[in-house]
């Protein structure tokens, strides 16, 4: 029998798996590949990238993870505001600015000016009362009055009508939530709404290597101890284990573990893990997730391109919501710009729904098309590979009514536990986050297995590491540390 058995080996999988790799543990992975929405690959100095890019930074779990597997993140040297609307680009400067500096009819204008000033000020209000960190409260009240935060309406109903032009330009920011204006709570939006323009704990550092440098150095520290292509169909709790039920090429296995970290999507967690409270399942059930269809496109140009001090392009009325420029990071390092380049588009909520059912080809040739339009005319004629991506779960996102599901999806619920982006605000720092905890709450229980045995519980000493830091993300990680784990272990 295993100490734990990880189900999923996305970003908050691997993130448990890395905590836990002193211990006898399994991953099972249904893709024939690990990772989940975190996916690129190398192309010399470059990478193709097609999920999640844009991570945390100091004095979050993203950051404590990154420097326990050895993998360097930086701050993105390309300005994040850059936009590309009815005919112009503007490569940055504050997004502020951005209703005075494109054109469009002065009743869009307006509207921009009056709708931004009043998502403006919610924005400050969210950063000064609901995502502050107050002093002895927990992770998980900190999270539950986030999800609260303007969870009675949609951000549609909150900003009101206004003409299409305005309607346009905060919709390319809001929907890449992967959900609508009219689907995402209004406190989401204003949440996203402070992310992009940078304030508290924001996304805005980018791995060297690309993304899945992470993904593969973990994996080189768990070594044989993946099962890929193994999906798991059933969690059932024993006595005092859990037996997981998965098909793999073509047969049915069952494994036994003490405790079973279960880091699948919300939806196939409901589906899987069928001796969970009723409520807990009832919740995972509820969780809405919006769809992202990406492209990645390798370049040879031979000289500098406009864009090159840029990182992000927002794109109203193309068939993808932001052009990403994935050699910004080279772009930072070089004293002489070395020919090529990476983008990756994507097209998140309704966007992205219009062309999931597309081939890669239309895909890729829907993004070309508007890619001629918004980078440079002859930017296709630059691209020397390109490949699309389908995520039809590509980002869950808060809903008018999910705060009243966080109390269920977070409290212990036998031997399995959860973790994955779904059960916090922030993408990848909540999977991280996340998975920290659901390692920790395995290690803890076998710990106190062993205890009762009366075996002993030294073994498994996890390596020193600061305690982790406050910020958005699992509520769980704020009422343990690693460290008092390891203490316990050792005792
Ligand atoms: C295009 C795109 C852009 C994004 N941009 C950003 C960004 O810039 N910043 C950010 O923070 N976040 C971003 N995100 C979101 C981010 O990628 C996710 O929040 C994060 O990667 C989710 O990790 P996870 O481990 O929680 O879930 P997943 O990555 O979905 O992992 C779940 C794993 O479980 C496996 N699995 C599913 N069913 C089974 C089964 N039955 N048995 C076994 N295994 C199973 C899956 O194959 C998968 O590997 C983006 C996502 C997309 C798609």
């Amino acid at each position: 029998m295993k100490d734990v058995i990880v189900i999923g080996g996305g970003l908050a999988g691997m993130s448990a798996a890395w905590r836990l790799r002193h211990w006898d543990i399994e991953v099972l992975e249904a893709d024939t590949r690990l990772g989940g929405r975190i996916r690129s690959e190398r192309r010399g100095a470059y990478w193709l990238n097609w999920g999640g890019h844009l991570f945390a930074g100091a004095g979050t779990s993203t950051d404590l993870l990154l420097s326990e597997v050895g993998v360097t993140a930086v701050a993105l040297p390309g300005s994040l505001a850059g936009l590309s609307m009815n005919g112009r680009l503007l490569r940055g400067g504050s997004i502020a600015t951005y209703p005075l500096r494109v054109p469009m009819p002065l009743d869009a204008r307006l509207a921009v000016l009056t709708k931004g000033a009043k998502i403006a000020a919610s924005v400050l209000r969210y950063v000064a009362d609901v995502v502050r960190v107050r002093p002895g409260e927990s992770g998980a009240q900190r999270q539950q009055r986030i999800y609260d935060f303007e969870n009675s309406r949609t951000f549609a109903d909150f900003v009101g009508a206004m003409p299409p032009d305005a309607t346009e330009l905060i919709k390319t920011t809001v929907t890449r939530s992967a959900g609508e204006m009219d689907q995402i709570s209004a406190g989401a939006g204003i949440g996203y709404f402070s992310l992009v323009l940078g304030f508290g704990a924001g996304l805005d550092r980018g791995i060297v290597g690309g993304p899945s440098t992470l993904i593969e150095a973990i994996s080189a520290a768990i070594g044989d101890r993946v099962q890929l292509g193994a999906e798991v169909h059933e969690v059932v709790h024993r006595k005092d284990s859990v037996l997981v039920r998965y098909r793999q090429d073509g047969v049915d296995h069952e494994a036994e573990a003490r405790t079973v970290v279960l880091a699948t999507t919300a939806n196939v967690s409901h589906r899987v893990a069928v001796d969970l409270p009723d409520d807990v399942r009832d919740a995972l059930g509820r969780i809405v997730y919006g769809p992202h269809v990406s492209a990645a496109f390798l370049t040879d140009e031979q000289g500098p391109r406009r864009w090159d001090d840029v990182y992000a392009i927002a794109a109203p009325k193309r068939s993808f919501a932001i052009a990403l420029n994935q050699a910004s990071i080279v772009r930072g390092t070089e004293s002489e710009r070395r020919p090529g380049g990476s983008i990756m588009t994507f097209s998140p909520a309704n966007l992205g729904r219009a062309l999931l059912d597309k081939s890669d080809e239309e895909i890729v040739e829907s993004h070309l098309r508007d890619l001629d339009q918004v980078l440079d005319r002859n930017f296709s004629s630059s691209v020397v590979e390109a490949h699309a991506s389908r995520w039809a779960q590509g980002s869950p996102y808060s809903f008018p009514g999910r705060g009243t599901l966080q109390s269920a999806l977070t409290r212990p619920s036998g031997r399995v536990f959860l973790a994955g982006d779904y059960l916090g605000t922030l993408y990848t720092e909540t999977s991280i986050t996340t998975g920290f905890s659901a390692a920790q709450d395995a290690m803890s229980l076998l710990a106190t297995d062993r205890q009762r045995a009366g075996r002993p519980v030294v073994q498994q000493v996890q390596p020193a590491v600061p305690a982790p830091p406050a910020v958005v993300g699992h509520p769980r990680q704020h009422q343990t540390s690693i460290s008092s784990s390891s203490e316990r272990h050792a005792s």
